[in-house]
């Protein structure tokens, strides 16, 4: 028996059905739920005829294993995409996504709020290649015409943005990119295809660091980059070329996070709305990042392209002392400090953008938070951060 739907018949299941059965065929392993972790380099080919034309599913452990075709078929149909492929981390799906876009002489587009190593490797590599990389005020729309050139050939999305949430108009950006015949490419790790189906709404090259909710757990280093059918096979071979394989034990975490993400996402936007709310009414803060807040200017644009929200969100303070910030996170008992976010525990990190926002200017009025809410109960981290704010006030005085 197999539990796999038929790849015709997929598409008519709802995406927690499909988030539970995609990618696995229990026939296939003898009856048991999930697919194994298949460690392997060289796969054997049974005649002489075989080898000499390559004949076989596999045919060499950087090109595909059971356990890689699994995870990326199943984010494939999660996605709507024609194929993925997987990487070591978030950072390489997005270079292989670049990679596979971008030739030398080539002109790039990059939101301003991009993930700031986006920035970095566009500066620091794809210069030296000879691609180059302009920035663009997030919230430029269809306002996008005027920034392409004759050699404009792709235009990087992310929404929201990167540490300061700023939703983008991505279906009015790629009406325009596409007519230009570039290529969108889109980080939509805060969303996940679950929250907004990037190749539904224009997205050719969608990637995703499966480092945060796809795992879920803190606990690996992954990255999806996901296709079109225009541009899956040049991404499929810029991916074989580079051979940037993920692990296989990373790939099996994250088809295990994959099967409770829709019930984890349900959870850290509803922990986190509530937590947003709770926030914005503090004497503390002066305003809330989070576009799920009818107050928030990218609302409107959320309501429209997405399904939901997770569980990321930041804050600005009202002006305060560097030490009462201090004060209060140095105290937090149950946000952690530190990068990265997706998983069950609640984090909470400072943050500075005006160093390195170049086509924008970063004036929140405030010392700034991202807050990642995670599945601890909601009464518990209001009184972590009441006590924080008792601290803050202690060093700060009257606010
Ligand atoms: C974390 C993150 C990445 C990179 O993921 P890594 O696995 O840490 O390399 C990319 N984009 C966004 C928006 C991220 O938050």
């Amino acid at each position: 028996m197999s539990l796999t739907p038929k790849p015709e018949s997929k598409k008519r299941f709802a995406p927690a059905t499909r988030l539970v059965h995609a990618g696995r065929d229990p026939s296939e392993q003898h009856g048991f739920v999930n697919t194994p972790i298949y460690r392997g380099s060289t796969v054997l080919f049974p005649t002489y005829d075989d080898i000499q034309n390559r004949r076989g599913r596999y045919t060499y452990g950087t090109h595909g294993t059971p356990t890689s075709d699994a995870l990326c078929d199943a984010w494939s149909d999660i996605a709507g995409a024609a194929g993925t492929v997987a990487t070591p981390s978030g950072l390489a799906a997005l270079s292989i996504g670049l990679m596979a876009a971008l030739s030398a002489g080539d002109h790039l587009l990059v939101s301003d709020s991009a993930y700031r190593p986006t920035r970095i490797f566009c500066d620091e590599v794809l210069a030296r290649f000879g691609v180059q990389t302009t920035y663009y005020d997030p919230l430029v729309g269809a306002g996008i015409a005027d920034l392409m050139r004759e050699n404009t050939r792709a235009v990087l999305v992310e929404a929201p943005g990167s540490l300061t949430f700023e939703m983008q108009d991505i279906p009015a950006i790629a009406e325009v990119v596409h007519a230009r015949g570039a290529c969108v490419i889109m980080d939509n790790t805060w969303a996940t295809p679950l929250l907004f189906p990037p190749h539904e709404k224009g997205v050719d090259i969608a990637i995703e660091a499966g480092t945060k909710y796809l795992s879920g757990g803190s606990d690996l280093l992954l990255g999806l980059t996901s296709a079109n059918a225009k541009y899956w096979p040049r991404l499929n071979r810029t991916y074989h070329q580079f051979s940037v394989c993920a692990g296989p034990e990373d790939m099996f975490l994250a088809m295990r996070g994959m099967r409770t993400m829709g019930l984890r996402l349900r959870e850290h936007e509803k922990q986190g709305l509530d937590m947003a709310r709770w926030l914005q009414a503090r004497p503390e803060v002066l305003r809330v990042l989070h576009p799920a807040l009818p107050e928030d200017p990218g609302h409107a644009i959320w309501k429209r392209d997405f399904t939901g929200a997770s569980g990321l969100f930041s804050i600005v303070l009202k002006p305060v002392p560097e030490a009462a910030l201090a004060a209060f996170l140095d105290g937090l008992e149950l946000f952690g400090m530190g990068f990265s976010w997706g998983g069950f525990e609640s984090l909470c990190i400072p943050f500075d953008c005006t160093p390195f926002r170049t086509a924008t200017r970063w004036e929140p009025g405030g010392p700034t938070l991202r807050f990642h809410i995670g599945l601890e109960d909601t009464a518990d981290l209001k009184a972590d951060l009441d006590a924080g704010f008792a601290r803050l006030r202690e060093v700060a005085g009257q606010i």
